[in-house]
């Protein structure tokens, strides 16, 4: 199973991109087409003018599919993956503190925890534990 991007090439994957978890790029097109999406939309109804992209870092987009569906090699596809909230990318490099590596924006406490970093309410959550806790010891002295 690999990951692509399916867009119009006119209008380019700024306007819109689905993101399609298929075996190889034919199957990739076919679903994406059939999955009666707005990328339909996007390419005026044009067959020919959609397009295709092998996304290769096949894990960096993992967490935004269906992950039964991955385990069960069963192809489908997303249609609105969580994205940047800042620059509505999705897939985009995340930094350790949760920031969008393209736009510098927060991406959202959901996005972080898709990717296993701790998001920044929890942080605080957790900061305030540590205090009490901290607290807490001095007080046992
Ligand atoms: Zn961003």
């Amino acid at each position: 199973m690999k990951a692509y991007m399916a867009y119009s090439e006119y209008n380019s994957p700024i306007e819109g991109a689905i993101l399609v978890f298929a075996d190889d790029a034919k199957e990739a097109k076919k679903i994406a087409w059939a999955s009666n999406t707005f990328v339909r939309d996007i390419c005026d109804g044009e067959y020919t003018d959609l397009r295709i992209k092998w996304l290769k870092q096949f894990h960096w987009f993992v967490p935004l599919g269906d992950r039964e569906k991955i385990a069960a090699g069963i192809s489908h596809v997303i249609e609105s993956p969580l994205s940047c909230p800042g620059c509505n990318y999705w897939g985009v490099d995340i930094a350790t503190d949760g920031e969008c590596m393209d736009c510098g924006e927060y991406v959202g406490d959901e996005l972080c925890r898709v990717y296993g970093i701790v998001p920044r309410s929890d942080r605080a959550v957790i900061a305030a534990y540590d205090a009490g806790a901290v607290a807490y010891a001095e007080l046992g002295r």
